[in-house]
């Protein structure tokens, strides 16, 4: 059973919630600061310029009117991103990144501000090692870290690459306990234990990592994550391995942990039924204060949860202000889409080309007035740019305002006569017109 089995989420109205005032700070007794002061530490190199102790500052541009009492309810400071692009990115089948273009990735994540920055898996071996020792030498802010599993020797081989941290992952599932590894819940409690000490003398950052929360006993999964943050660790990352939390359950499950933790949760969640990006929402709600995403999404099967929709949600929908430069997104997306010789599918979320594209007569008619009418942020924000496709849908305004665009000025009579052609051109084509396509259907009627 998933973890959030008998924990079913309890409706946001109900009494015993601990609500926030949306617009009263944190709301948290004591501040923001955490309740073992550890988080500011949280490895990110000098000043990481988050402006916003509790994610409570800004406002929602625009409200939806719905669930307005929501809020993040007792993060262990700011929320912040650990980027995986380079390690579950990479482990996409088929997907392979040259070592410069993981340096470009890492430093583009670190120019748009990321915190931490999940570099590779040194126990691979010396080529992939030395791709990380040289992003490690490249003076980022963002701290580094490394997926390792609780041996010695992958820890070693982490100090090695010159991180300041490393993830420490175990399954932590019955199935995945006797399956894959054949040991004992015993066994993975005093292999966690172990390793994270190790780390720790050795001045690392540590994250333990349960792979498989999401299907483990939930009384076993929080005895794994207290074992590891009695041994020292300064972050537990709960991960949907295979996705199956939808985000009510995957609420329910964060929520219980972060009431019995001390320490920062993470979660690190896969898209296999569609939840990637809600349910990291849904648990950030619940008191996780780091998600663990990707560029575009790219991860195992169905990927991971895209970094650009999760932090444009909490930036628009939710008021959070975070320090970091989203007008990269689109650049680096396609950039990494590119190196994972893979397309950006145009409709993907926040940096798809069609994410502001609009041929709808009636669209465009009320963008032209207020751009809000159908876009809930501008595409500058994200790098993207808006497109006016002309085609079947379109209306004599879109058709009159790109025709303007190209130089070319029609009075409202033309414009509507010149709206059968073009309807009947692009049923034709089954596609939308191009310029010149246009200009070929003005050039004909004069
Ligand atoms: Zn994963």
């Amino acid at each position: 059973m998933v973890a959030a089995a008998g924990l079913f989420y309890a409706c946001p109205v109900e009494k015993d919630w601990d609500i926030l005032a949306v617009d009263g700070g944190c709301g948290r007794e004591g501040g923001c600061d955490g309740r073992d002061g550890r988080e500011g530490d949280d490895g990110r190199r000098g000043d990481d310029g988050h402006r916003d102790g509790c994610g409570r500052e800004g406002g929602v541009l625009l409200h939806n009117g719905f669930g307005d009492g929501l809020a993040f309810l007792g993060q262990r400071g700011p929320l912040r991103f650990c980027d995986t692009t380079l390690r579950d990115g990479e482990q996409t089948a088929g997907v392979v990144f040259s070592a410069a273009e993981k340096r470009h990735i890492a430093r583009e994540l670190d120019a748009i501000g990321i915190s931490q920055i999940e570099v590779g898996v040194p126990a691979m071996g010396e080529e992939e090692c030395a791709v990380i020792a040289s992003i490690a030498q490249m003076g980022l802010r963002a701290s580094l870290i490394t997926w390792n599993r609780a041996r010695l020797a992958d820890i070693q081989a982490s100090l090695r690459c010159g991180v300041d941290a490393v993830a420490i992952s175990l399954p932590v599932s019955d199935l995945q306990i006797q399956a894959k590894l054949g040991k004992s819940r015993a066994w993975v409690l005093a292999q966690i234990r172990a390793a994270v000490g190790f780390a720790r003398d050795a001045g690392l950052y540590v994250v333990a990592s349960g792979e498989d929360s999401s299907r483990a006993d939930p009384a076993f999964l929080l005895e794994y994550a207290q074992a590891a943050e009695q041994a020292g660790a300064e972050r537990f990352r709960f991960c949907d391995t295979l996705g199956v939390l939808d985000p009510l359950r995957m609420y329910a499950a964060v929520r219980a942990l972060v009431a019995q933790l001390g320490i920062a949760v993470e979660l690190h969640t896969h898209n296999d039924y569609g939840f990637a990006e809600a349910s990291l929402l849904a648990g950030m709600h619940a008191g996780a204060s780091w998600g663990n995403t990707t560029v575009m999404g790219l991860g195992e099967r169905a990927g991971n949860a895209a970094m650009e929709p999760v932090v444009m949600a909490l930036r628009e929908l939710e008021g959070v202000e975070l320090a970091l430069d989203t007008r990269r997104f689109t650049a680096l997306a396609r950039y990494v889409a590119t190196a994972a010789n893979r397309a950006l599918p145009p409709d993907r979320p926040v940096v798809g080309s069609n994410i502001f594209a609009h041929e709808s007569g009636v669209h465009v008619h009320g963008l032209l007035r207020d751009s809000r009418t159908y876009e809930s942020f501008a595409a500058e924000q994200v790098g993207n740019r808006r497109r006016v496709v002309i085609g079947k849908h379109s209306g004599h305004h879109a058709i009159a305002a790109r025709l303007a665009e190209l130089g070319c000025n029609l009075d409202a009579s033309e414009a509507a006569a010149l709206l059968g052609e073009v309807r009947r051109a692009a049923d034709a084509k089954k596609r939308a017109l191009r310029d010149d396509e246009l200009l070929q259907l003005v050039g004909r009627r004069r």
